[in-house]
């Protein structure tokens, strides 16, 4: 039995395939290419039970992953992380069905180490020996881990402004590090030019077909940690938009697999006020979205102001009736607060602008009491130090300690 029941590339715009043996990027049409799966032979071969008895890392799902031979998976461990219910916070705003997943705990410390996992392992497969990204931080300090990890040099390049920490990270990984006075989109047009004349495998969100798989194991994660069943709403904080249209993809494949029931989740695009391409196109009913000028921040992560993939973000919200959502930063800044004083969780603030999405979105009665709700956290807040102002009183060394205290928990 083959370890991977991967049978192709295919473009979700034009439907034109291509050989995964070959090392492809776009398709000729401009759009990103998707694997795809024998997911009928797969069925016979594997069931949720065998699944259930293995690692708990993101290979478990290895059939429905594209690497195909064992020596080159490249892991650190990631994958299964946990799912908290938030019961405090959800009966104060009335959402007695509140989680939150917590992809702060994978390697790197955030979500990007699912894609970069299945991404470097994929390049080493491919015989890659050099690979080049642009990055707001995170993605580059996950490849520069993994690349690492696989032998495998990696060229970042990210803005002067993305966090500090991740260019430290780039540092020790032994990655070839470059700053740009400007945004993702503009480090994008440096490695685009580079890669056309170095022999360097580009992997820019998706302009190769393998981090967005690593990334859809969010999906299949969920779905197994509810028992192969997905929540009512997921609320996804959305930059170049490839965990969002890697959970769909995993509810796509999962019900053609006959794992999960037809009902589907609304899934919900959050982004920031200061940076909401998809959120404009969603309420303008758009097929793709349009460039956001002057895009900022405090949840860089989700800084981009125009995503490749956008169509397939759009798509993903109308085909599940979900919808897209904007939060300006002094409500993520609130939101990461209570949900570390009240759950004692300390979330990226990507992470924290799904809760602030969901509390409007429980005012608005667009998600219902009865609905089963899931935010996902996308990194760990200890990325992001500089959030949080944390003042305190120096007092005297002999004393005394104000009994009464601060005043400042929940
Ligand atoms: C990259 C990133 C996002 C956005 O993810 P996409 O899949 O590109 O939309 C969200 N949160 C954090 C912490 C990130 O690093
Ligand atoms: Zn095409």
């Amino acid at each position: 039995m083959p370890r991977s029941f991967m049978t192709h590339l295919e473009c979700p715009k034009c439907s034109e395939t291509y050989d995964p043996g070959q090392i492809q990027h776009l398709c000729r049409c401009g759009a990103p290419l998707l694997v795809r799966y024998d997911l009928e032979r797969a069925r016979r071969h594997v069931t949720p039970d065998d699944v259930a008895r293995r690692a708990p890392t993101l290979w478990r799902y290895r059939e429905l992953l594209p690497v195909q031979h064992d020596e080159n998976e490249v892991s650190l461990g990631e994958g299964m992380t946990p799912i908290v219910p938030l019961s405090r916070l959800g009966a104060r705003h009335g959402l007695p069905q509140l989680y939150l997943k917590d992809e702060g705990l994978l390697p790197t410390g955030t979500f990007k180490a699912r894609g970069a996992a299945v991404g470097v392992s994929r390049a080493k497969e491919l015989g890659i020996e050099t690979l080049a990204l642009p990055t707001n931080g995170n993605a580059g300090a996950a490849w520069a881990a993994y690349s690492a990890r696989a032998g495998l040099r990696a060229v970042v390049v990210m803005p002067q402004l993305a966090p500090e920490i991740t260019r430290k990270e780039c540092d020790i990984t032994g990655s070839d590090l470059y700053l740009v006075d400007g945004l993702i989109t503009d480090a994008a047009r440096l490695v685009g030019q580079a890669v056309g004349q170095a022999d360097w495998y580009d992997v820019s969100t998706l302009k190769e077909p393998y981090r967005i798989e690593g990334k859809k194991t969010m999906g299949y994660e969920i779905a197994e940690q509810f028992g192969w069943e997905f929540p009512d709403v997921i609320l996804y904080p959305t930059g170049g938009g490839v965990g969002l249209i890697g959970i769909k993809k995993a509810l796509d494949e999962l019900q053609q697999l006959g794992w999960v029931g037809q009902r589907r989740p609304r899934l919900v695009s959050v982004q920031a006020e200061g940076c909401a391409p998809i959120v404009r196109a969603w309420q303008d009913r758009q097929r793709v979205s349009d460039p956001w000028d002057a895009a900022y921040t405090v949840a860089f992560g989700i800084n981009v102001p125009k995503a490749l993939g956008d169509f397939l973000v759009l798509d993903a919200l109308y085909q599940t009736e979900g919808c897209a959502v904007a939060v300006p930063d002094s409500e993520i800044l609130a939101a990461q607060a209570e949900l570390g004083r009240s759950e004692g969780l300390f979330v990226c603030p990507e992470g924290a602008a799904t809760w602030a999405a969901a509390i409007r979105l429980a005012q608005s009665h667009w998600i219902r009491p009865t609905d089963k709700v899931l935010l996902l956290n996308t990194g760990a807040g200890l990325k992001y130090p500089e959030t949080v102002a944390a003042s305190a009183p120096t007092v005297p060394l002999d004393g005394p300690l104000p009994l009464a205290g601060r005043g400042t928990h929940h």
